[in-house]
């Protein structure tokens, strides 16, 4: 076990045992001093704007953290509303897209943009009803109705997929271990601020809880934690042996014009991989 901090001076290491009571204010307690200063956050205990939260969420599918902070002031400049974006031509709203991943997401963002405004610009408060929307899939819902609606929902991603499955030591490995997963970080979301509760967990992922090299010796939830008191955190989540991937051969021709050098370029359809 790394040495502990003066600042989260826990007394470890202490036997984990379920249920972590204790764990969600421990957390809230570091979230409120330690959070990641995000331009869609709200304040610690304040409601967040919707739009904001879900733009968000959706550019983070795909890129990261930094890159959608360079790009996210100026996405807002442009369609500072989701009414906004809903009247937007769907070229302008692809072009703002580029660099943030694939624009089947830009095409569901503005799909799902259309569908909010069709109720008057209020983005459902449940979590059934955002998952109804175009684009918007569990994780997503979750994060928008937890930390825009104070749902006392789970938002799992791969940050706290790590962080739950080295608390409880998961033995079962990914993907397999999901459902479990999904449950046991649905148990510790307290009915106070589940929001920031979300947004900590993130945190804490992002922050302490690395993929490599786990900060035991920094983490709030450490006395609670099964893979800290066992030393083997860093083994979590388990992955599955991976198969043997085939040989894909394939050919590609590029046309170019001998008069000019002008590139032949066809957009892909919407639906198709790699589409436009
Ligand atoms: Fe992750 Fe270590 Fe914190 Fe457990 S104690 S949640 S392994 S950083």
């Amino acid at each position: 076990m790394p040495p502990v901090d003066s600042e989260f001076a826990f007394d470890l290491p202490v036997p984990a045992s379920r249920p972590r009571s204790g764990l969600a204010a421990a957390l809230l307690a570091w979230y409120d001093g330690h959070r990641r200063r995000l331009p869609w956050r709200a304040d610690p205990g304040v409601a967040a704007d919707p739009y904001r939260v879900w733009l968000s969420e959706i550019m983070l599918q795909q890129t990261t953290v930094a890159t959608v902070l360079s790009r996210f002031g100026r996405f807002l400049d442009r369609f500072p509303t989701v009414i906004a974006l809903a009247n937007a031509p769907i070229e302008d709203v692809l072009a703002e897209w580029a660099g943030l991943g694939y624009y089947a997401r830009a095409r569901n963002l503005h799909a799902c943009a259309r569908a909010v405004a069709a109720k008057g610009g209020r983005f459902p408060d449940t979590v059934e009803g955002l998952a109804k929307l175009p684009g918007i899939g569990g994780y997503t819902a979750g994060a928008i109705g937890a930390i825009a609606f104070g749902r006392p929902v789970a938002a799992v991603d791969g940050n706290v997929e790590r962080v739950v499955s080295r608390l409880y030591r998961i033995a079962e490995s990914m993907p397999q271990a999901k459902p479990e997963i999904r449950d046991l970080a649905q148990s510790l979301v307290p009915a106070d601020r589940p929001g920031d509760f979300a947004q900590a967990m993130m945190d804490l992922g992002a922050t302490i809880c690395l993929p490599r090299g786990p900060l035991c010796g920094r983490c709030p939830v450490a006395r609670w934690c099964d893979g800290a008191a066992t030393g083997d955190a860093a083994l979590y989540p388990v992955k599955a042996e991976k198969a043997e991937r085939p040989t894909r051969l394939g050919t590609a021709y590029v046309a170019i014009r001998g008069r000019d050098g002008a590139v032949l370029l066809r957009r892909r359809p919407p639906r198709a991989c790699w589409a436009a």
